[in-house]
């Protein structure tokens, strides 16, 4: 085997063991193992038993909902796709580069198998014929690992011409990113695996009516297809997995001041505490502060029992958890997300390009000492004008955790006017 670069040790735990189930130690899991432990049953059971609308039904009953961040429904999207004529293709969006999000890069270089059996089926499903990975370029490791295991797949005839004895037939490619996030935005993805550069276009059309080269495309996240092997497999019992209407496993990567950072499984019926609790705890006994979800919300010490599902009031997105403690500034924090989205602004809208640099520059006045009370105003002005005139979720959702930290922690605002940081983190001598 090869030699794979730079593949982390991250911690990985689950109470289910379903999308974890071969993928807890660090290590990858190749297709004799993955056959021998289940795999590849629920792609037999598909070809042979199963039509592909029988599938269809399937995934639109389980109620899973896409886990790139949107939480759309899954079998909606497939609907949509399949309501336009052939040739349709399928994407998987393995670009996950959400701050704090590191939850599908455990399947990918653990479990690929299981993310390639998912694309399969549901190729199978949608009538697709040609596949796509677009991983993104800083998963070396994870491009390579997905590279042989698709081979594996081939030669055992699981992928190809005529797929186990059948008249399906189904192959997929792998595309690297090459390191920006707006790539990850999935009509800027189709651009990019088009060709050209990666901007995101005006929607609609959406991709499921027309996406990669004009023709209707799936693009769903890896985490999402890797539940579809687990659906087949367990039909009508995958509905008793978690709460209603929000069932099946989820992935949460929990990152920040917690004692055991790390990928854990679940059902969606925890609360934001528990799933805390299951990270160990606060690291070193320090009192919680706040938790980022990536860089799209902050919650604080009150929001500690949301539900970790998709409802309203629900966490929703990745299940990203970034944990902040006592001695962890929230403008500092902001700060780092500000920068994150003025780099990875792709330009193109006026206010996302202008507004997420503003909003970074005022930021900044908080932590050198030199905002007045008109910057909450400033700031608040941009909360609310940056999306308005932004085309794609990146500029809908810049403003997000500023909107949050400036309604669930507006006096560490105006302390920082004081010059004084309750963490002590800024004004250092
Ligand atoms: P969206 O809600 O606009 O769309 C979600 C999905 O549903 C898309 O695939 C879209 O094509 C489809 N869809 C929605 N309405 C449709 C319709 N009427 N017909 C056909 N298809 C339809 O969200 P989005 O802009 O695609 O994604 C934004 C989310 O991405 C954010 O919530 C953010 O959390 C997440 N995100 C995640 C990462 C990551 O690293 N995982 C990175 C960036 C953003
Ligand atoms: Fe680019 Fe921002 Fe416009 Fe999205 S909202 S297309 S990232 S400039």
């Amino acid at each position: 085997m090869r030699y794979y670069p730079n593949i982390p040790d991250l911690n990985a735990n689950s109470s289910i063991n379903l999308l974890l189930k071969r993928a807890k130690e660090n290590r990858t899991v190749w297709i004799e193992e993955y056959e021998t432990t289940g795999g590849y049953s629920a792609l037999k059971k598909a070809l042979t038993k199963l039509t592909p609308e029988d599938i269809v039904i399937m995934v639109e009953e389980s109620t899973l909902r896409g886990r790139g961040g949107a939480g759309f429904p899954t079998g909606r999207k497939w609907r949509f796709a399949l309501a336009n004529p052939k040739p349709r293709y399928l994407i998987c969006n393995a670009d996950e580069s959400e701050p704090g999000t590191f939850k599908d890069r455990i399947i990918i270089e653990r479990d690929p198998h299981l993310l390639i059996e998912g694309m399969i089926i549901s190729a199978y499903a949608l009538g697709a014929e040609l596949g796509f990975i677009y991983i993104r370029g800083e998963y070396p490791a994870g491009y390579m690992i997905l590279e042989d295991a698709i081979e594996e797949a081939r030669k055992k005839g699981y992928l190809g011409k005529n797929i186990l004895g059948t008249d399906f037939s189904f192959d997929i490619l792998v595309y690297r990113g090459a390191g920006a996030y707006i790539c990850g935005e999935e009509t800027a993805l189709i651009e990019s695996l088009e060709g050209k550069r990666g901007h995101p276009r005006l929607r609609p059309p959406y991709p499921a009516n027309e996406g990669l080269f004009g023709r209707p495309t799936v693009v769903n996240n890896v985490e999402t297809l890797s539940n579809i092997p687990i659906i087949v497999t367990y039909e009508s019992y995958y509905m008793s997995i978690g709460p209603a209407g929000y069932y099946g496993p989820k992935l949460f990567p929990i990152s920040g001041k917690v004692k055991n950072p790390g990928v854990y499984e679940s059902t969606m019926d925890i609360t934001l505490r528990e799933l805390i609790d299951m990270a160990g705890g606060m690291k070193d006994g320090k009192k919680f502060k706040a938790v980022f979800a990536g860089a799209l919300g902050v919650y604080s010490e009150r929001d500690l029992d949301t539900p970790m599902d998709y409802s309203p009031k629900g966490f929703g997105g990745t299940g990203t958890t970034i944990v902040l403690a006592e001695d962890d500034c929230i403008i500092d924090a902001l700060i780092v997300i500000g920068e994150f989205f003025h780099h990875e602004s792709c330009g193109k809208c006026t206010p996302c390009r202008v507004g997420t640099y503003e909003l970074l520059n005022i930021l900044k006045k908080f932590q050198e000492g030199t905002a007045t009370e008109k910057d909450i105003k400033y700031l608040e002005h941009l909360c609310e004008n940056i999306p308005v005139g932004s085309i794609c979720g990146l500029g809908y959702s810049a403003p997000n955790a500023v909107r949050d930290a400036l309604k669930k922690f507006r006096d560490e605002f105006y302390l920082h006017i004081e010059k004084k940081c309750p963490a002590g983190v800024c004004f250092k001598e």
